[in-house]
């Protein structure tokens, strides 16, 4: 079971996200939004690695 690095919360789907301090992690939605609204991702979630 992978878990979301922030929260540590157990997630079926989680979204995998390059994060601008953390590099490549995975999150739940929630912590997502969070990190999203605070401009710390540099790609779209569901985005693949090839079209940056
Ligand atoms: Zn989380």
């Amino acid at each position: 079971m992978v878990k979301c690095y922030i929260c540590g919360e157990d997630e079926d789907s989680l979204l995998r996200v390059k994060h601008r301090k953390l590099g490549t992690i995975k999150l739940c939605f929630e912590c997502w939004e969070v990190e999203s609204s605070n401009k710390n991702l540099l790609s779209s979630w569901g985005g693949c690695d090839c079209c940056k």
